[in-house]
């Protein structure tokens, strides 16, 4: 048994205490603010199956094009926001060419498929059944061109990845969201996909199961993570190994013990509004690039990717979002008086970094989850506390990739 301090208790942090506290460790965690109240809050709150293949940037000219004119509203960029994070914005291009992404992809797919696997016992014995629902989510195709390009994306995935989908036509989505107001051409029901009515609350569900089980957290900030003899020592917290799961504040800490980490920093928004009558099911809306989940304060309308250092004040993905999604169902006000937003913490390689940091003795990393961290912390905990443990870990994770 090993004393160990995980840095940072949204749900990769958590996970990874729970994973080794399942094995036997005397786990610590710090964090700065209650557990799951930053990136893992603010998500779209889908636990994914289907999402085999990592968000690749769009390279076709016409969407090249549409980006840079800052047209569309897949990504939004400024200056400041796209200098503070050039060389990894070029890498995270040149792996979304066909081949890197391919590659990504194998290792990326087996990793989603375990989500459901690996979150239904956290579910279960952190009493969370409440705000989990297990009938997926649906995808709408407003046009007969993109319904039958889904017929292909859908069978496709079913034969190199066995994800279970339906297509729908407007009738058969009529029926399962009666609430749609405008004609659409169709949708895929990504039937064995999760979703969760609360990300922030799952994982404060989580991090009370850690507590239960004789867990620590301790609330303080871990900026200061610092060598003192054998141990590593952050505020009032220490053990013998630590881990770094600071999600996109990751790359600062490590840049102090020598590893640089290259991250694309893909900020999102999302605010929620009042709804009589919600869909049954989240819907993805890509055309207008937003997901519309259910969930308990309201419908939360959550936008793509936009570049920047700093947050708008009237974000225009959320703007465009919020008309897509009036045009799509009746809604109400705001809940809040302002939108929530946080950065998706993206490897320009697209793979999580989890393993032992090289040239220092017992520190190891656990971040870089991008678009799906809520879905795969759990995943992804299972296989560093098992290389934590004395198994290989994941080749393609490793942090030592980030040093060639
Ligand atoms: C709009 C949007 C929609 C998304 N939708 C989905 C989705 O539907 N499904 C999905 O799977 N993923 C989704 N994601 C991605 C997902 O939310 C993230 O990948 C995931 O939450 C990252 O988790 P994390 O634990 O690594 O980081 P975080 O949840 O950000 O946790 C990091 C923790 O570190 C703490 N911390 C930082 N610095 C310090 C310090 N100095 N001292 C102490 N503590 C510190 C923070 O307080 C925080 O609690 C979405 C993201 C966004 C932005």
């Amino acid at each position: 048994m090993s004393e160990i301090l995980v840095l940072g208790a949204g749900m990769v942090g958590v996970s990874t205490a729970l994973a080794l506290q399942a094995r036997g460790h005397d786990v610590t965690i710090i964090d700065r603010n209650a557990p799951g109240r930053e990136t893992s809050y603010g998500n779209a709150g889908l636990i994914q199956t289907e999402a085999v293949e990592p968000y690749a940037m769009p390279l076709a000219p016409g969407a090249l094009m549409q980006i840079a004119l800052g047209r569309g509203y897949d990504v939004k960029w400024n200056i400041p926001g796209l200098l503070s994070q050039a060389g990894a914005v070029l890498a995270y291009a040149r792996n979304s060419l066909p081949a890197a992404h391919r590659r990504a992809s194998q290792t990326w797919g087996k990793l989603i498929r375990q989500s459901t696997e690996r979150h239904g016992p956290l579910v279960e014995a952190s009493g969370a059944d409440n705000i989990i629902r297990r009938d997926g989510y649906i995808e709408l195709h407003r046009t007969p061109a993109k319904l039958d390009k889904a017929r292909s994306v859908a069978e496709r995935f079913l034969a190199e990845f066995g994800v279970e989908a339906t297509v729908l036509d407007s009738q058969q989505l009529r029926r399962l969201e009666p609430s749609i107001k405008v004609e659409v051409a169709g949708g895929t029901h990504w039937s064995d996909s999760w979703n969760c009515s609360d990300p922030g609350g799952l994982v404060a569900r989580y991090a009370a199961l850690f507590e239960k089980r004789g867990g620590r957290i301790v609330n303080g900030d871990a900026g200061d993570l610092h060598r003192k003899g054998a141990a590593w020592v952050a505020d009032e917290a220490q053990g013998e190994h630590a881990v770094v799961a600071l999600g996109p504040w990751s790359p600062l800490m490590l840049s102090r013990f020598g590893l640089k980490v290259p991250m694309v920093f893909k900020r999102g928004y999302h605010r929620h509004y009042h709804m009589d009558a919600p869909p049954h099911h989240p819907i993805a809306d890509f055309a207008n690039s937003v997901v519309l989940s259910p969930m308990r304060r309201g419908l939360r309308i959550a936008t793509a990717a936009e570049l920047t250092r700093n947050p708008r004040l009237t974000p225009p993905q959320l703007k465009h979002g919020e008309q897509a999604a009036r045009e799509l169902f009746d809604i109400g006000a705001p809940v809040e008086a302002e939108p929530w937003t946080g950065r998706r913490p993206c490897m320009p390689d697209m793979l999580p970094v989890v393993g032992r940091v090289p040239d220092q003795h017992n520190l190891w990393a656990h971040f870089g989850h991008g678009h799906q961290g809520f879905t795969l912390g759990p995943v992804t905990a299972e296989i560093l506390a098992d290389e934590m443990n004395g198994a290989e870990g994941w080749e393609a994770l490793q942090p030592s990739r980030l040093k060639r």
